[in-house]
């Protein structure tokens, strides 16, 4: 009898400890899982770095010495001033979006949840982009808002929501020019230069700048950005962007990747793309 209840406790006891271990493990990859998030490096970089918001000011000083520049050559037979922005991540930025997911254990971008995001008025102005905009507008330059946003029929309206939510100048349709069914920019520049002279194109992404950078190869788009290396500064205003943009689209062949396993090791393939092997 002895034997059996101390059998029946050695039992309950291996239980209750191989329990407690489940358990811990349990605590221990949930916790990997959030330590492993892909967007962390990145996000905590936006979040915190002084260094992330002076590049949004190099950018709006380099921009607005184009225009000055532009504003002294002016000819009486000039046509008028404009700058061509994009809006997400270039004027706008979506910190608090990027911050959501890593609190929801999600580590790439998800399409519906943004849509959501996008409608809250969330988005904040980025370093330096209210004071360059005023600056163009008191000076007669004309601002068009490029975007690929696509929240179906609402996406005008939105965007609109969103860049007066935030204070900024020349908000309207006439100022607007909305691209959901391709992300080919280059058709409405050459719409806008029929009219203006554009002094600069802003943008995080070299797509917003022409499309022979839509390419799904790292090697050729790191190519064909060397080979206009004189532009960068100056015809072209780039502002930083580590989470998002068709650089993604390169390393996985589509802009917004789905959340596998075989992605991220994909994208752990790219990022010890060089890697030291002693
Ligand atoms: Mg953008």
């Amino acid at each position: 009898m002895r034997k059996i209840v101390k059998i029946v406790v050695k039992t309950l006891a291996l239980s209750m400890t191989l329990a407690a271990v489940t358990q811990a493990l349990g605590q221990d990859s949930n916790s990997d899982r959030d330590n492993e998030n892909n967007l962390m490096m990145a996000m905590a970089w936006k979040q915190t770095a002084a260094e992330y918001r002076a590049l949004y000011h190099q950018g709006f000083n380099l921009a607005r010495m184009r225009v000055e520049l532009a504003l002294a050559q002016q000819q009486d037979d000039s046509l008028p001033l404009a700058i061509i922005s994009d809006v997400d991540e270039t004027l706008l930025l979506a910190n608090d979006y990027w911050g959501y997911l890593i609190t929801q254990g999600q580590d790439f971008f998800d399409d519906a949840s943004w849509d959501r995001w996008v409608a809250q008025n969330r988005a904040i102005a980025s370093p330096g982009a209210l004071d360059f905009l005023n600056f163009c507008v008191s000076n007669s330059v004309e601002i068009f808002y490029v975007t690929n946003r696509d929240q179906g029929e609402t996406t005008v309206q939105l965007a609109i929501g969103n860049l007066n939510a935030v204070g900024f100048p020349s908000v309207d349709a006439a100022h607007m020019r909305v691209l959901r069914e391709s992300s080919n920019k280059e058709l409405v520049q050459q719409e806008i230069r029929e009219d203006y002279e554009v002094v600069a194109l802003l943008g995080d992404n070299l797509n917003d700048f022409a499309r022979r950078y839509y390419s799904t190869d790292v090697d050729q788009r790191l190519n064909l950005m060397e080979e206009d290396r004189d532009l960068f500064g100056r015809d072209y205003i780039l502002f930083p962007n580590p989470t998002d943009g068709h650089w993604i689209r390169a390393i996985f062949g589509e802009s917004e990747p789905a959340p596998s396993n075989e992605n991220r090791e994909i994208l752990k393939n790219a990022a010890k793309r060089a890697a030291w092997a002693p």
